[in-house]
């Protein structure tokens, strides 16, 4: 059965997109089956994969919409080693469509029922905000992985994104948890970093993720290659820390 993630933060720009396509790669690397998907409709994580948002005749608006299903509409490029349900600026639609819907917060948990026993591991990478697109990703998930920069306005919107999910999980999905933070961006020279990094390990403990991202110019180079920068450049720092982050993943979930 696979292992649903969101990769969570209502903040733009703080590394959810590179830590799911870079998360996807290091997992498909060490031999597991992995599944993206792109509920943000700036398409990153599909352009970051390597699949062209502009052409898809499917897209994971189709799958919410109950059009297509995964199979149907999931991609792959060989290169990175996964498959994605891609999306495009159609899907900025469907949080008004959806309104109206039945079951408007479980489409993509249905969706998903049906290709459960295809991958060890399915991630979401969510869109900037507390949507109903958002919520479809937490209603399907097993846990969030929270990205953060470890700055100071950081802390405050993590308040909000623990109080979505602690009302997820009581109302909708209780196999909801918060898997950890995981600290991204991170420059060991700026001390307000360092300070915030420890802010975090005493409020949250073994929820901070051991391993660290570091600022690395190759992961930000990569998604205009359309490859995740652990395939990109797998000797650079960010693409280590990642397979990494993966490794110790793998084993958060074995023990849980
Ligand atoms: P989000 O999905 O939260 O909006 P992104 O993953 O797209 O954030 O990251 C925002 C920007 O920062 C992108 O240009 C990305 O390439 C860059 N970036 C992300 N992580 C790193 C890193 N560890 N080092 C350097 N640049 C990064
Ligand atoms: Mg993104």
């Amino acid at each position: 059965m696979a292992r649903v993630f969101c990769i969570a933060n209502q903040k733009g720009g703080v590394g959810k997109t590179t830590t799911t396509v870079n998360l996807a790669a290091g997992l498909a690397r060490v031999g597991r089956r992995v599944l993206v998907v792109d509920l943000d409709p700036q398409g990153n994580a599909t352009m970051g994969s390597g699949i062209d948002k502009r052409t898809l005749e499917l897209s994971v608006y189709d799958v919410l919409l109950e059009n297509a299903t995964i199979a149907e509409a999931r991609q792959r490029n060989d290169k990175v080693g996964y498959d994605v349900v891609g999306a495009n600026r159609e899907l900025a639609g469907a949080e008004v469509e959806l309104v109206d819907l039945e079951r408007r917060d479980r489409r993509l948990k249905g969706a998903l029922a049906t290709a459960n026993d295809q991958y060890d591991f399915v991630l979401i990478d969510c869109p900037p905000s507390l949507s109903m697109l958002t919520l479809n990703g937490l209603c399907s998930a097993h846990g969030v992985i929270v990205p953060m920069q470890c700055e100071y306005f950081a802390l405050e919107g993590l308040s909000d994104l623990v109080n979505t999910i602690k009302q997820v999980h009581a109302n909708l999905n209780p196999d909801l948890k918060i898997i950890g933070l995981l600290r991204v961006m991170f420059d060991p020279r700026i001390t307000l970093q360092q300070q915030v990094s420890e802010q975090l390990k005493t409020h949250f403990g073994n929820k901070v993720f051991d391993t660290v991202i570091p600022r690395n110019v190759r992961l930000a180079e990569a998604p205009s290659y359309g490859l995740p920068g652990v395939i990109f450049d797998p000797s650079s720092k960010g693409a280590q820390a990642f397979v990494a982050f993966a490794q110790e993943m793998v084993g958060r979930i074995d023990s849980m």
